[in-house]
């Protein structure tokens, strides 16, 4: 697990993703046939087939949620608004780290509880006094992160920040390597940037490759704990299916074929419905003239936090579904033509 820990402590706020982008570029070169970076920052990794198959585009995104200073005030405290979606009160009195290595805590302007989710209600104290003793190391624009050290947990389970979706970014490394190009399909293992602030990477790299199949590879929550969310995810069951995702419909065939894999090659597996978020697959399902899309997911406790937790078991499940799915040959006519005449 050391290399999924290097992943997760990198520092990698949507757009500034270059730090996560250099670890997994050595770790694939090796493995790749061909290698990629686009303008946003994708890494696009191809791994080819014999040419008789399909194209599959595999997308796991190296951005995380954070922060962005919007303001410094004369007492040195730093004013900020979220990069992605950010639960305010489980950064409260937690520490961030910026670009540059200056660390800071995080306060709130009255009780934490009036601030209902705000972010532009907390602040950021990097322990100056003034204004300008704050500019020294931080400046309006500079983007932070958070601290969460990885932990392995009982029964197999590991705590860590980024989990979402540097685990995502882990099995793409991991299947790459078990892909020895005795398959027919080419698969494109594609690193994108900026999936939190709306799968912008992922729209851009599937209109360069053109898949015929788009496969996102992200965390979906966990639903067994109190909160927000209703549904039966559970840690530890299995890698998910996904079968509902409100950013992208998944394609009929393409799930019950994920099904049918997982059962034929007895993968433990659950059935992922995330009523709220998205994925990857909504930008590469509307790319082009439309991709067939489906999802592989790893069920998250406490995502978007510092402490996220999931399942060592769920993960080597994904990987196993990975590997056996993108070998399989699928077989669809792309357009239908219907011909009048005949
Ligand atoms: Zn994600």
């Amino acid at each position: 697990m050391e290399l999924l820990k290097r992943l997760t402590q990198a520092w990698g706020v949507s757009g500034r993703e270059k730090e996560v982008r250099q670890i997994i570029l050595q770790e694939v070169l090796p493995y790749a046939d061909q290698i990629r970076q686009d303008a946003l920052g994708n890494l696009i990794v191809l791994k080819k087939g014999n040419g008789q198959g399909k194209r599959i585009m595999l997308s796991a995104h190296m951005d995380e949620i954070g922060l962005q200073v919007t303001k410094i005030e004369s007492d040195g405290r730093l004013r900020v608004c979220k990069v992605g979606w950010v639960w305010a009160a489980s950064l409260y009195n937690d520490k961030v780290v910026f670009q540059n290595g200056t660390i800071g805590v995080v306060g709130c302007c009255g009780p934490i509880e009036e601030a209902k989710n705000d972010v532009g209600k907390l602040y950021i104290d990097i322990g100056a006094a003034s204004r300008e003793e704050a500019e020294k190391y931080v400046k309006i624009g500079d983007y932070c992160g958070f601290i969460g050290p990885f932990y392995p947990l009982a029964e197999g389970r590991l705590c860590s920040k980024s989990f979402d979706d540097r685990a995502g970014c882990w099995l793409l490394i991991e299947a790459l390597k078990r892909n020895d190009g005795n398959r027919e399909n080419d698969v494109y293992y594609v690193f994108t940037v900026q999936e939190e602030v709306g799968c912008r990477g992922a729209q851009t790299a599937a209109q360069l490759i053109s898949p015929d199949i788009g496969i996102s590879i992200d965390v979906t929550p966990d639903h067994a704990y109190p909160s927000d969310l209703e549904g039966a995810n559970a840690v530890g069951a299995g890698v998910g299916v996904k079968l509902g995702d409100p950013s992208a419909m998944l394609d009929e065939e393409l799930v019950e074929k994920m099904l049918r894999c997982c059962e034929e090659n007895h993968i433990p597996y659950q059935r992922d419905v995330m009523d709220r978020g998205g994925t990857d697959s909504s930008s590469i399902n509307r790319s082009g003239s439309g991709v067939r899309v489906c999802g592989i997911s790893l069920v998250d406790r406490y995502p978007h936090s510092q402490s996220s937790v999931i399942s060592q078991s769920d993960l080597y499940a994904a990987l196993e579904l990975i590997d056996k799915y993108t070998a399989l040959h699928f077989d669809f006519p792309v357009p239908i033509l219907y011909d009048k005449t005949t």
